[in-house]
């Protein structure tokens, strides 16, 4: 099958033949039909997150359709008594970041499995997506909703899923701003207008295009970074990985307000005055995804009904797909398919 290979930090992916691989127990052989990018894959690129043993298949917002299924195991006590049942051959099925855990840990016991220290994420622990197949534990496997095109269903798997779970960060929050409009906002910003919210985007100060794209999706109030809202407000989800907009959204929030750091990666957040968090401001992050965050959100997304926007690439142009990412060029999310 052809892939695109991580080898080395701060090297391109490299098209590769490889061999197709194997559903051991518990998994799934899935065909891929798109693959999402993540600014993760960015990090990793980058060594800002980092791959243990290379060489790896980057990729963790699939969709495919499983082809081959592993011999069953039987389940564990995290699995719980709910476990929906497991995908089987024909099914089409979405496969997440979080791509195995232990099952057996302190975390992973209380409901917690997004911070199960043995935790193997895709493409990152476990080959990924940017490949024509990939292999998956079947448990881990999320169901896509019918009525999207795989295309249009990969961004959900994590820029949906990882906004999903910063905004039940935020609590009954009713003004939200988004720091920073790309796939995970873009996503988040119709679910909030859905959910009769106000929603706020923060963008470069001279990004027009981007601030136009999101008035478009149910977004109020559209401003640079630097800019105050003209209201306070009750909660701010920063997605872009740039530690300087810590501050400006403390800034930003009202008494109690929270401000939830949504990336897997920042640079590093300045000092600021313990006025500015006083109050009982929050400063808080939010880490990978359990299963049940992949069930809910994908249970929500068509009752939204969220529309992702999306470029797709071929697979072999992953890496110019990853630079349009990192230049900002993108609307919405970038999708590759093999
Ligand atoms: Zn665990
Ligand atoms: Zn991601």
């Amino acid at each position: 099958m052809r892939a695109m290979l991580f080898e080395q930090v701060g090297r391109p992916l490299r098209v590769v033949e490889h061999e197709v691989p194997i559903a051991g127990p518990g998994q799934l052989l899935v065909r891929v039909h798109a693959c999402g990018i993540c600014r993760t894959d960015l990090h990793l690129l980058d060594g800002e997150v980092t791959i243990d043993s290379p060489p790896r298949i980057l990729g963790h917002q699939i969709v495919g359709t499983v082809q081959d299924a592993g011999e069953p195991v039987p389940p564990r006590p995290a699995d719980g008594p709910e476990e929906p049942t497991l995908p089987a051959v024909g099914d089409r099925v979405g496969i997440p970041w979080l791509g195995w855990t232990d099952g057996e840990c302190e975390w992973c016991l209380s409901g917690r499995e997004n911070l199960c220290p043995h935790a193997r994420f895709t493409g990152r622990d476990i080959d990924g997506g940017m490949a024509e197949y990939a292999v998956a534990d079947a448990r881990f496997c999320l169901p896509i909703p019918e009525d999207y095109p795989d295309e249009q269903a990969a961004p959900l798997m994590c820029a949906g899923l990882i906004g999903y779970r910063a905004l039940r960060m935020c609590g009954e929050a009713r003004r939200v701003g988004l720091y920073g409009f790309g796939a995970s906002a873009h996503i988040l910003a119709q679910v909030l207008s859905a959910q009769g919210r106000e929603v706020y985007a923060f963008t470069r100060a001279d990004d027009e295009r981007t601030q136009a794209f999101a008035r478009q999706l149910g977004v109020s109030w559209t401003g640079g970074s630097e800019d105050l809202p003209p209201q306070p407000l009750d909660a701010a989800i920063v997605f872009a990985p740039i530690g300087e907009l810590v501050p400006l959204a403390l800034a930003a929030v009202a008494p109690a307000g929270v401000v939830v750091c949504g990336g897997i990666h920042m640079s590093d957040i300045p000092s600021f005055p313990y006025s500015a968090l006083w109050q009982e401001r929050v400063v808080r992050s939010v880490a990978n995804l359990t299963r049940a965050d992949g069930h809910e959100f994908l249970a929500l997304a068509p009752k939204v009904p969220v529309h992702t926007r999306v470029t797709v690439y071929p697979l072999e142009q992953a890496n110019e797909a990853l630079a349009d990412l990192r230049a900002g060029r993108l609307q919405g999310a970038a999708v590759l398919v093999p």
